[in-house]
């Protein structure tokens, strides 16, 4: 090495070269000083290995060009992780998604509750201390039939809450049908552990009898449990309970019935000729003592957990210390009562309550919009990929009704060449999760799905717009 030349890294222009460039002062106007000098000093240190190996244009070695590497590793730091994406998987309530979407009522409440002082737990009538489960009991009365409501974070937390406060140390039965995994890390009988009770199962995977019940009702028993088969069906040589006759044969013994219905449907979507789907004042009415369900699913509104049942029965929940624990903040609650809200006009629910809206759109919406994408969406993939509009069907998701299909319309993406056809698949699955606001769709028989069901009409122009933003591939044309 020729000893008398500088040290090639001093090629590279000092910090604070760097920060007097006019690019740099308007980031530290934006960022702050700290930020923007870390953001330089990275820089830096990100282009020494290559500008020591001499691998560097001298542009890339000028003050100037170092700045922008500044201002792209702060704007990377200020982009959002949570992003808008298109779900095109034809799943509308789709977990991993964020599940229901909320209608402009709730938006606009959620967006008041966040800038404004609002009576969370504050009578108004008497100006002393409030609850916050009044603001939505009344409605969940009127809407379910019980005598009382309390609301928890989501469902999970409504089981547990509901175990530990009726039944800690205690036994409570449920059927090994109905032990379930819901998904994540809901498990009935994990849950129970937690909740500090003890699961007494009763009849088999297949069959349960009334008798099965009657016979493991002891002293130590407190509850009898009913959980929904959300996300699956036993079918075949089966029998199970009905809530009726276990209500039935619970009151017998004078012990409560707590039903996981999970979906919480309060209104019946055979109306709309959707699969019908238990609702919780059917429940209600059929004896349940306590109801649990989530306020996301096809409730249509926030993450939450409801429980409604008999008033003394809520009463000792709202008294545990885990309700305090497990409770909701004031975004769900003024999300919530809007929602819960629309419900007493149930005729208008499908056009005002974005879940049902999506859940109704009619097969011809799904197939003029599939027909009127079907170009940009070819020219946009490419000649290696060849578009076609066909029938689907979505799903409803979150373990509702999980043999219900909804007929629907999708883009299917095939590549031309069979050969390297899941290669291009997942190249292509790729470069949509790319996108500015990525799009999600999915994978069956040999094509790309994009099911057109959640795309809304107002959202429509935004997704034909990006496409064109799709990087070329490789087996492309
Ligand atoms: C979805 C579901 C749960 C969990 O509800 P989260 O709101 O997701 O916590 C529990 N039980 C049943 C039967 C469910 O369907």
């Amino acid at each position: 090495m020729d000893a008398g030349a500088a040290p090639p890294a001093a090629r590279l222009p000092g910090v604070d070269r760097v920060l007097s460039t006019p690019l740099a002062r308007s980031l530290a106007q934006e960022h702050g000083a700290s930020a923007t000098t870390a953001a330089v000093r990275a820089a830096i240190d990100a282009l020494r290995p290559a500008a020591l190996a001499g691998e560097l244009a001298p542009q890339a070695l000028m003050a100037d060009a170092v700045a922008a590497q500044a201002q792209a590793r702060l704007a990377q730091r200020q982009a959002p992780r949570l992003k808008a994406v298109f779900n095109l998987t034809g799943t509308v309530l789709h977990t991993n998604l964020g599940r229901a979407l909320l209608p402009d009522a709730a938006v606009q409440a959620v967006v008041q509750a966040l800038t404004t002082p609002a009576n969370l737990e504050y009578d108004l009538a008497t100006g002393g201390r409030g609850d916050r489960d009044d603001l939505v009991e009344d409605l969940l009365r009127e809407l379910t039939g019980a005598e009382a409501a309390t609301v928890v974070n989501n469902n999970a937390a409504a089981v547990l809450l509901t175990l530990n406060a009726l039944a800690a140390r205690k036994e409570v039965i449920v059927s090994r049908g109905e032990l379930v995994e819901i998904g994540g890390a809901f498990r009935i009988p994990d849950i129970m552990a937690r909740a500090g009770t003890r699961l007494v199962e009763v009849g088999t995977t297949n069959r349960t009898h009334a008798r099965d019940y009657e016979d493991a009702i002891g002293p130590r028993t407190a509850l009898l449990m009913k959980v929904h088969c959300s996300n699956y069906a036993v079918t075949g040589f089966t029998k199970s309970v009905g809530e009726a006759e276990v209500a039935a044969i619970a009151h017998a013994r004078g012990l409560p019935l707590a039903v996981d219905l999970g979906s919480g449907t309060l209104v019946d979507l055979a109306q709309w000729g959707l699969p019908h789907e238990p609702t919780v004042r059917e429940v209600v009415a059929a004896g349940a003592d306590l109801v649990t369900f989530s306020g996301d699913k096809l409730l249509g509104g926030p993450q939450a957990g409801l429980i409604v049942g008999r008033k003394d029965l809520i009463a000792k929940i709202k008294k545990n210390p885990l309700k305090r624990a497990l409770r909701v903040g004031k975004l769900t609650l003024a999300a919530l009562e809007p929602v819960l809200r629309l419900y007493l006009a149930p005729e208008r629910l499908p056009e005002r309550l974005t879940t049902l809206h999506l859940l109704t759109r009619p097969q011809a919406d799904m197939q003029a919009q599939a027909q009127g994408l079907l170009a940009p969406l070819q020219a946009a993939v490419g000649a290696g990929y060849s578009v076609r509009a066909a029938p689907c069907f979505s799903q409803i998701g979150s373990g509702a009704l999980p043999k219900g299909t909804l007929p629907s319309w999708a883009l299917a993406v095939q590549p031309v060449n069979a050969k390297r056809g899941g290669r291009l698949l997942a190249q292509l699955e790729v470069a949509l999760r790319a996108l500015p606001r990525p799009v999600i769709g999915r994978i069956e028989g040999g094509a790309l799905w994009l099911d057109l069901r959640c795309l809304q009409a107002h959202e429509a122009p935004a997704f034909a717009a990006q496409l064109a933003l799709l990087a070329p591939r490789e087996g492309e044309t």
